[in-house]
């Protein structure tokens, strides 16, 4: 059975009670990026073009159960109301019969944003009175938090299965695009791993090694890679006890014909600082005071040669500490090469999870993908072949 959307229903002054994923990184006290403001106005503006009623909830920062003033969803209304041209109302309680009435007083294209889901501890346990009391609030319940659906929560999938259901337009989008890249993608595949540990990302490789072409492994997480082939890796992060594990992973990898690729040449450093000396060396060089920080000029074009054979991109995680200069330059090169392969449309290139996009920010190249998801944690849990309750609840 397929998602329903917006479109498999007659919306026309129904109350939509539109689960969407407000939560924007705060810096001093202020909203540091609207990426995910920009990316729920489509839904929004599909339901007022069909002439419903817009219930926003969302959760934002972990406030635990808790009235915390500052994680208050009242502050991104003046930003969403920038951003859709017209006024967004606020409801300062998020369930009850003052909410109710404010919500029988709405017609046609009006929008109402309500309070914090997680100022209320029945949120994150899948409360089912609670989930009663969201189910009061709309017609028809549409979820278009794809970020939030590894997590089984009441205004996630509680209230999804009292109310007819659909996906919003960023969740469909989302799956549709996750859905092409793993599950019937244009070959060769190619997947890039990056970032520290082995260990956060077992599952992601386990499953990776069954689906894709060639499995491009860098960052922190290489290095445990190179010491289970027996090299040595001097000061640099590794995950010494997953040596076994990294073994395992080469072997089935190799079973599935999946080539995987790992540094052999390197950016190295005394130290993990800014602007420190560094050298480039192979990968059979190191000494015991070396720090591996990032992959060197020569894998890189080993990759970007890859790139260019494949038809299909799967990137999470840098390739260095792309926090600091010079450790950046592997993960720039790499993914201006994957942006320029995918502008000229060559390549379908999909991004996410953790720390990938600012890393991809950095070289500008994530403009130029296919597709960058926002999801973090539950575009992981995807990728890892994982079913996620929020979308499981919608079929
Ligand atoms: P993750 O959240 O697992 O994607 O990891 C991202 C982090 O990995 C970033 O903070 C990078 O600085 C770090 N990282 C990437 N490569 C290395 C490396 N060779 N040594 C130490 N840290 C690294």
């Amino acid at each position: 059975m397929a998602i329903k959307t917006l479109n498999d229903y007659n919306i026309a002054n129904k109350k939509i009670l539109v689960r969407a994923d407000l939560n924007v990184p705060i810096e001093n006290g202020k909203i540091s990026d609207i990426s995910r403001l920009i990316s729920a106005t489509s839904t929004i503006k599909t339901i007022q073009s069909l002439g419903g009623i817009t219930i926003l909830i969302s959760h934002f920062g972990r406030p635990d159960g808790l009235y915390k003033e500052e994680l208050s969803l009242k502050k991104v209304v003046p930003e969403l109301e920038n951003l859709l041209n017209c006024p967004v109302k606020f409801s300062s309680e998020l369930v009850g019969k003052n909410v109710i009435k404010k919500i029988d007083n709405l017609i046609g294209g009006e929008i109402l944003l309500l309070e914090n889901t997680r100022f209320f501890a029945e949120e994150e346990k899948n409360d089912e009175s609670f989930s009663i009391e969201l189910s009061k609030l709309g017609d028809i319940f549409c979820n278009d938090a794809f970020s939030s659906s590894h997590r089984a929560h009441a205004s996630t999938v509680g209230v999804a299965k009292l109310l007819p259901n659909c996906a919003g337009q960023l969740m469909k989008k989302e799956i549709d695009t996750l859905e092409n890249v793993l599950k019937k993608p244009q070959k060769p595949l190619t997947a890039v791993i990056g970032g520290a540990k082995i260990s956060t990302k077992l599952n992601l490789l386990l499953n990776l090694i069954k689906k894709v072409d060639y499995l491009i492994i860098g960052g922190g997480m290489a290095n445990t890679f190179l010491f289970a082939k027996g090299l040595q890796i001097g000061k640099s992060l590794c995950e010494k006890n997953l040596k076994e594990t990294s073994q395992r992973i080469i072997s089935e990898a190799n079973e599935n014909k999946c080539e995987i690729i790992l540094p052999h040449d390197v950016v190295v450093s005394s130290e993990f600082v800014a602007n420190a000396n560094f050298s480039i060396k192979n990968v059979t060089d190191i000494n015991s005071l070396d720090m591996i920080l990032d992959i060197g000029p020569s894998t890189c074009d080993k990759i970007n040669e890859i790139f260019s054979i494949s038809k299909t991109l799967i990137w999470n995680g840098p390739m260095g500490a792309f926090e600091l200069k010079p450790f950046d330059k592997g993960t720039i090169n790499t993914s201006i090469c994957a942006s320029k392969l995918t502008k000229s449309g060559k390549l379908i290139s999909v991004a996410g999870g953790g720390d990938t996009v600012s890393a991809l920010k950095k070289s500008k190249a994530e403009k130029d993908f296919t597709y960058i998801s926002l999801a973090g944690g539950a575009f992981l849990e995807w990728m890892e072949g994982k079913n996620l309750p929020g979308v499981e609840c919608l079929l």
